[in-house]
């Protein structure tokens, strides 16, 4: 892909099934990758395996000192930042409406949505300190354009960073930077695994997978593959725009004729 070699990528979420995915995808390409997660552990295995230079920074991405701490770590190591993936994500409580707390409600917001608002300002003031635009990627969901009964505040986090991407790519468009985002649908992570019936053994993912258009459940690889292509210089042309990388999920009725 163009214009990514010996650009600068900063990752959040990097020790998960997706963003680790990303950050290997990227170093492939040729990018320096900033790993950012709470999870120490995993996070410097990541970046460790790398083949490219990387850095791994531990941060809550909810924290703004934590950002700004990732982003001056990132500048520290490398002198710029060109590239962001903003990914970091919880799904938070799979409890039904009448039974969802404040609490847990406000425990997705801060990760999902107050983290990417975040992780979006930092990257264009860095932006705006180094001279130079980059480009952005942030992780939706099929979440971000379906309902399901059990899923709201995830739900209403993923719908929400549709808002900070379109608030944000009408902003950036006229200083050059892009910002596109992906929409995974079956992913079989971390994340997935703690889905209900998932975690209860009520479901598998053959089940859900058969649903979708291809009739498998996707890989990190597979959702990387399209951020990369989102930061690259092969989608110069795109921004404000939402991939879905489902399988072809969400073009699927529910209803039939
Ligand atoms: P994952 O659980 O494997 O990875 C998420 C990572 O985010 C973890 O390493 C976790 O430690 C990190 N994280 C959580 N809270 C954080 C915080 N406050 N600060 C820093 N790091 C934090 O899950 P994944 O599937 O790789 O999820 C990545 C993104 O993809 C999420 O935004 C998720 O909502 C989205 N997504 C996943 C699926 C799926 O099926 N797996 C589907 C749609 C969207």
């Amino acid at each position: 892909m163009r214009g990514l070699t010996g650009k600068v990528a900063i990752v959040t979420g990097a020790a998960g099934g997706i963003g680790a995915a990303t950050a290997r995808r990227l170093a492939e390409e040729g990018a320096r990758v900033v790993a950012v997660d709470l999870d120490e552990e995993r996070l410097r295995k990541v970046a460790e395996s790398l083949p490219t230079e990387g850095h791994w920074v531990r941060a809550d991405v909810s924290d703004e000192n934590d950002v700004a701490a990732y982003v001056g770590a990132a500048v520290e190591r490398f002198g710029r930042v060109d590239l962001h993936h903003l990914n970091a994500g919880i799904p938070g409580s799979f409890a039904t409406l009448p039974a969802l707390t404040v609490a847990e409600f406000d425990k997705v917001m801060a990760v999902n949505v107050r983290g990417v608002f975040l992780g979006v300002r930092a990257a264009f003031r860095q932006y705006e300190a180094q001279g130079s635009p980059g480009n952005i990627v942030l992780t939706g969901s099929i979440g971000s354009l379906r309902g399901s009964a059990d899923l709201l505040a995830y739900q209403t986090s993923k719908h929400a960073v549709l808002g900070i991407l379109k608030g944000a790519a009408m902003y950036g468009g006229p200083l050059g930077v892009r910002v596109n985002a992906v929409a995974p649908g079956i992913v079989p992570t971390d994340l997935f695994a703690a889905t209900p019936d998932v975690a209860g053994g009520k479901d598998d993912m053959s089940r859900r997978a058969s649903s979708t258009p291809l009739r498998r459940a996707g890989t990190g690889d597979d959702v990387a593959g399209v951020v990369a292509f989102l930061l690259s210089d092969d989608a110069a042309y795109m921004t404000g725009e939402v991939v879905s990388v489902d399988g072809g999920a969400s073009i699927v009725s529910t209803v039939r004729p």
